[in-house]
């Protein structure tokens, strides 16, 4: 995908991370071809990308458990609860090291305010 050219260092990680778990999901839920994902799920991902891309935090994103802007529309909150849920445990076999990565960043404290201008969205357009 082209689109996760926007992205770096820990963002991209973490788009990485929300993709497999993506894919783990849909396989399970919604039958789909073992290479990609469904439409709707698809749509999914591209919502997840556009958050990481304009994350405020920028590459000091929390996860998003313990962040205090809640920035998901509320149905797609609901569809990203839904995947972390199923396959959040299921990640472990198949990602090690992104399951325990992911599990450690759980562990940080919550950040306070975002900082101004950190987002991967304004520093790609500042360039
Ligand atoms: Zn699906």
């Amino acid at each position: 995908m082209t689109e996760q050219a926007l992205l770096d260092g820990k963002l991209l990680y973490e788009y990485k991370t929300i993709s497999a778990m993506v894919q783990i999901y849909c396989k399970a839920h919604h039958h789909a071809a073992c290479v990609d994902q469904c439409e709707d799920c698809q749509a999914f991902l591209e919502y997840a990308h556009t958050r990481l891309d304009r994350c405020p935090y920028g590459q000091d994103k929390p996860t998003c458990n313990k962040c205090p802007v809640h920035c998901y529309k509320p149905h797609m909150k609901a569809k990203a609860r839904e995947i972390m849920i199923f396959a959040g445990p299921r990640m472990l076999l198949p990602h090690p090291i992104m399951a325990i990565r992911h599990l450690l960043a759980e562990r940080k404290a919550a950040p306070g305010k975002p900082p101004v201008h950190a987002s991967n969205r304004h520093l790609r357009k500042a360039k």
